[in-house]
């Protein structure tokens, strides 16, 4: 027995980054469907049943349906609701700052993802700014995983964006961080999003991360409501939230999630993204 092991980050194959890929091609669609269809008067319910039509139409599984009894395919966190928020009746409004964390399961590998929109226009340019921040906070720490030894660096990276973007404004939580993926959507290693003493392991190709700043106004006070999932912000704050699942491989990093691996974002930031990992050498299935 030993409390001071660290848990083991497991390692896939150039093949099962295969099908981790075709699960965040599925959970890109997945998005990208949410994000064409988003209006208010739109219930939050609504979201889910977007979600849950093209898991089901492509024969995957939900990974966040049942996960310690959450009960939708999306977690969808309206304006003072940071993360987890259950999806229901719920009603969207113009201005609404509306974050959907989703994923999916195919072939047994899981996906991750998260994309925040605020529908219509703003209520304000805090509201714009706070999205925006977290969105590009998130490349941020894609491109630091591109060049870093350690995977602390990538909570350094993200951190030491959002100061110096918005300065007291906009505060990352403590709480709140990604994870490896894999044969769990929740894996070793944790991901922070800022700076710690630990360094976090070494970054080694097979190594599948998800980076997901969760970001919000003012100051980070949350609490948790009474069903037990929904973190809201007790100090008026709205937050934000996106997130990939990306691949460290022998020839770079590939953003499994993004239609185009992270080309466009990353090549802004000096990064050539690796080739796109391919399964044609797997059996399929569930
Ligand atoms: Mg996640």
């Amino acid at each position: 027995m030993s409390f001071r092991r660290k848990p083991r980050v497991s390692l896939k194959t150039p093949e099962q980054f295969g099908v981790m890929r075709r699960a965040g091609l599925l959970l890109a669609r997945i998005h990208d469907e949410i994000e064409d269809r988003l209006r208010e008067g739109m219930t939050t319910a609504d979201i889910d049943q977007i979600s849950r039509g093209i898991i089901d139409g492509a024969g995957a599984r939900s990974n966040f349906l049942g996960y310690h009894g959450f009960p939708a395919t999306v977690c969808v966190s309206v304006n003072e609701e940071i993360v987890h928020g259950i999806p229901g009746t719920r009603v969207i409004r113009e201005g609404d700052v509306v974050s959907v964390d989703a994923g999916c399961i195919v072939g047994g590998w899981h996906s991750d993802a998260a994309r925040t929109h605020i529908v219509g226009r703003a209520k304000s340019d805090a509201d714009r700014e706070l999205v925006d921040v977290t969105h590009e906070a998130m490349w941020e720490g894609i491109a630091a995983l591109a060049k870093a030894t350690r995977v602390g660096e990538i909570g350094a990276a993200i951190e030491d964006y959002v100061a110096e973007r918005a300065g007291e404004r906009i505060q990352h939580l403590e709480e709140f961080g990604g994870h490896g993926i894999g044969r769990a959507m929740h894996e070793p290693p944790d991901v922070m999003n800022f700076r710690t003493r630990d360094r976090g392991p070494k970054i080694m190709p097979g190594m599948a991360l998800c980076i997901e700043p969760m970001l919000i106004q003012n100051d980070g006070e949350f609490e948790i409501l009474d069903d037990d999932w929904t973190v809201v912000a007790t100090k008026g704050g709205r937050a934000a939230h996106f997130e990939h699942s990306v691949a460290v491989t022998e020839s770079g990093i590939f953003v499994l999630s993004a239609v185009d691996g992270g080309k466009a974002e990353l090549e802004k930031r000096g990064i050539e993204v690796a080739q796109e990992p391919s399964d044609s050498h797997t059996a399929t299935g569930r």
